[in-house]
């Protein structure tokens, strides 16, 4: 693959967004908090609304999280919006208010998976890492003529490509010939600066294929209250639906987290389901004995992030 034609082309055809105009760290970060799950046009919508409320990450944190909400109103995936306020109280508290630098560090903050880690390190700080997103995988399948390439696949094209002098513009020169030239749809082939290396030219419609199972995302907020001898409050879960009878932490769609202290956050799969969730602890509750009573994994998971079990699957 040509780096240089690509990065050339980048600089020539890519689009004028607020985030790149404006690149501060902050205003990068909240760019792909939105993008995530929001499309382009709505999301520098909101982008511009939630940067003059919020022009700094301290400002933020100084506000109540329902200021937030209410910005966010409309643009769906609310949880994003309590992270995101959850992210700037941790950055204050944690770094001075200044946004850390590191792919590592970022990870490790409420709301900020591998991919929104690489791209504000990469971007915002010129960390070479590698961003792996859906442009990203349908640009790695044509060019390699893999009809399901698997996540390390992908990794590993990204990783071998990576431009180490210039990483944000790298990755964004990748992510955006996906978005506007290496499209879904309709690619169109004959204005691409990488068709030369490009092994699925021939049948690009057919690259990656479509997944058959497609899974539903739903995001989750567990508390995990912990007593004061070091025992985690358990439930019992209702007698239908998911995880029926199983006994867990708290967990639902909309748990109000104030107060509590962010763990961390767990990616699980079910066979139609992918589960975000967001793992808060607190103090209180009447504890139990976790080993004596059936957990299902996704709730070892949990137990086990917030140090209260050994028993990790
Ligand atoms: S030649 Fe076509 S299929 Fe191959 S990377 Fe370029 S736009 Fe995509």
């Amino acid at each position: 693959m040509n780096q240089e034609a690509l990065l050339a082309w980048y600089e020539r055809n890519k689009r004028p967004l607020p985030w790149r105009l404006d690149p501060s760290p902050w205003s990068i970060l909240l760019s792909e908090i939105l993008l995530q799950q929001t499309q382009m046009e709505r999301g520098i919508e909101y982008h511009e609304r939630l940067l003059k409320r919020f022009p700094t990450l301290s400002s933020m944190a100084e506000s109540s999280v329902d200021d937030v909400l209410l910005l966010w109103q409309g643009a769906g995936y609310y949880s994003r919006a309590r992270r995101l306020h959850a992210l700037s109280i941790e950055v204050v508290e944690a770094y001075g208010g200044v946004l850390p630098k590191t792919y590592e560090e970022l990870l490790k903050l409420p709301g900020i998976g591998p991919y929104t880690a690489a791209a504000v390190a990469s971007i915002a700080f010129s960390e070479p890492v590698a961003c792996v997103d859906g442009n990203v995988r349908r640009v790695m399948a044509r060019q390699s003529n893999q009809e399901e390439p698997t996540a390390n696949d992908v990794q590993r094209f990204a990783d071998k490509h990576l431009v180490i002098d210039s990483p944000g513009e790298w990755n964004q020169a990748m992510m955006e010939l996906g978005a506007l030239v290496c499209k879904p749809r309709n690619p169109i082939c004959d204005q691409c600066p990488v068709s030369e290396t490009c092994n699925g030219r021939t049948r690009p419609h057919e690259l990656p294929r479509p997944k058959t199972t497609k899974k539903t995302t739903v995001e989750y907020n567990c508390i995990v209250r912990i007593d004061e001898n070091g025992a985690p409050e358990l439930q019992q879960r209702p007698q239908t639906g998911l995880f029926a009878g199983l006994w867990g932490p708290e967990m639902a769609t909309d748990l109000e987290t104030n107060g509590c202290e962010f763990v961390g956050t767990i990616r699980h799969l079910l066979s139609h389901r992918e589960m975000i969730v967001s793992v808060w602890k607190t103090v209180g509750g009447n504890g139990i004995d976790p080993l004596s009573v059936a957990l299902s994994s996704l709730d070892r998971r949990i137990l086990g992030l917030v140090g209260v079990i050994d028993d990790v699957p």
